[in-house]
């Protein structure tokens, strides 16, 4: 799929081929684990994504449009065939675009298999409803698709993001334009091959390649858009519901968050202490749903401290394809903004607790970033409010249940939390009281599985992806009044 000693030049795609390979000039694509050039990417603006938009347009009221959604489903569920067999290549290109492990990589591809799948067996059971009406009369409520949906995904999750938020969209019906990251979006544009293969018809799936300030905001601006999923930082997100709100086009957010991992004294530790450091490790902490919060009772603060500690320090990063516990940061500029945010929290007062180490054979000129463990942080300083999307673990103590539920919910985000304790009227207590979309109790995914719907409360969103739910996000209802007499 890659060439390993040259540069490849990937093009747009749009109307169900290949267009403007990047053989020059472009937006270059570095290999996080080295820091070097590896692939070029063609610059779109507002032609490319006029030229995306026609395209959907005329699939969405012509062969696209015609099939039925018991074909949509088996041309989705091909789909996630040709994914899954190609896995093997599609994780080692997931790996060197994003700098994630192998096994995150092979994970992230194995779960895009599965939206197309879970969306393609789908598509056929989304029905709408009657309504009583008056005597004589039959009322529809009929689910419709939107039409052309815009798509704006991000870097962090590249495979995955496009899995669920075209998945849904297809599924339902809808014609889509994509604008993925400029920093890692090679697995999708691989995607659109295949789907091609699987019989997905020109049009239907378009991707412009390009810089936010360009072809993203070319595309949420577009008036041929009928919808647009969202998924990035806090400040894009408004901007681009902002610029969709002008042509009054109704936005799915999903903007991260700083998810809770609340432990009582009673909880089972050897249970949760691993995967409360794999959740913040994950991803090299590049996940919206990364648990980068630990709330520890007191009564057993510093015994957690110090096996949180224990754990922090045998962890290795380096090179994704060395397939340790923690990659590179995504990029020079993200590595940057990770350093810049602890540093602060240093100087404010917070302290290390523990930090990893770095594997000796780590290519020279990766973006590394090995995981920390900090402390003493002010609850109103920006370690315990703001996203660092690094592998960044800031832990704080309570003193009871109501004071964990204050902790937990004071950010401005409610994405996701995880809560342990062996107290079942505590579990469901917690979980009503903590404002996220996602509450795990005694165990933690960050971000859920294929089937669990997904997005934020206040400012980490609204609108929900994945499940069934995130396919209905994709439609709307056209209500039909029959009188028949
Ligand atoms: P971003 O929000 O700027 O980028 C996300 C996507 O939006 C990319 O495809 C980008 O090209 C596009 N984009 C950027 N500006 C745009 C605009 N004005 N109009 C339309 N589209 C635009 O995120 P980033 O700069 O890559 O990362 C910055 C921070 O965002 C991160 O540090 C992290 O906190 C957060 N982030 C969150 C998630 C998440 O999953 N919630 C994912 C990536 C980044």
């Amino acid at each position: 799929m890659l060439d390993q000693t040259s540069i490849t030049a990937f093009g747009h795609f749009i109307g169900g081929r290949v267009v403007d390979r990047a053989e020059s000039g472009g937006i270059d694509v570095l290999d996080p684990s080295t820091g070097k050039i590896f692939a070029r990417l063609p610059r779109g603006g507002q032609a490319e994504v006029d030229k995306a938009v026609s395209a959907a347009r005329a699939a969405f009221e012509g062969g696209w449009g015609e099939k039925t959604a018991l074909e949509r489903g088996r041309i989705l569920m091909r789909l996630g065939t040709r994914v899954t067999e190609n896995a093997g290549k599609l994780a080692e290109l997931e790996c060197r675009d994003t700098g994630k492990p192998m096994k995150q990589a092979r994970a992230d591809i194995a779960a895009a298999a599965r939206y197309f799948e879970y969306y393609g067996s789908a598509a056929d059971k989304l029905h709408g409803e009657t309504i009583p009406y008056t005597k004589g009369m039959t009322v529809m409520a009929l689910r419709v698709p939107h039409g052309v949906t815009g798509h704006i995904i991000p870097w962090n999750y590249p495979a995955q993001i496009f899995g669920r938020s075209v998945g849904g969209a297809l599924a339902a019906g809808n014609a889509c334009v994509v604008k993925p990251a400029e920093d890692a979006c090679l697995t999708p544009l691989m995607f659109s091959e295949l789907a091609v293969e699987a019989g997905l018809p020109a049009g239907a799936l378009n991707i412009v390649c390009g810089l936010g300030s360009e072809a993203g905001v070319a595309l949420a601006a577009h008036t041929g858009i009928n919808h647009i999923s969202f998924t990035g930082s806090p400040q894009t997100g408004t901007a681009v519901a902002r610029a969709a709100a002008e042509n009054h086009v109704p936005v799915t957010l999903e903007l991260g968050g700083k998810s809770p991992q609340v432990i009582f004294a009673d909880a089972d530790l050897d249970e949760a202490l691993p995967v409360i450091v794999n959740a913040i490790v994950q991803n090299a902490g590049q996940t919206c749903a990364a648990g980068s919060r630990v709330l520890i009772e007191r009564a057993i603060y510093d015994d957690v401290l110090a096996r949180l500690a224990e754990r922090f320090s045998k962890l290795k990063t380096g090179a994704g394809a060395d397939d340790l516990d923690c990659g590179p940061i995504v990029s020079a500029r993200q590595l940057q903004r990770v350093t810049q945010l602890v540093e602060a929290a240093l100087a404010d007062g917070a302290r290390v607790v523990a930090k990893a180490a770095m594997d000796a054979d780590a290519p020279e000129g990766g973006f590394y970033y090995p995981p920390l463990l900090l402390d003493g942080a002010a609850p109103e300083s920006r370690l315990a409010r703001d996203e660092v999307f690094g592998p960044v673990l800031a832990a704080f103590p309570f003193n009871d249940e109501k004071d964990a539920i204050r902790l937990a919910n004071a950010t401005p985000y409610g994405l996701t939390a995880s809560v342990w304790t062996r107290d079942g009227g505590r579990q469901m207590r917690c979980a009503n009281a903590v404002d996220a979309g996602q509450v795990f109790i005694n165990n933690y995914g960050a971000g859920g599985g294929i089937e669990l719907p997904f997005g934020g409360m206040k400012r980490s969103g609204y609108g929900r992806e994945k499940a069934f739910e995130g396919m209905i996000s994709f439609t709307t209802i056209k209500t039909v009044v029959l009188k028949h007499g």
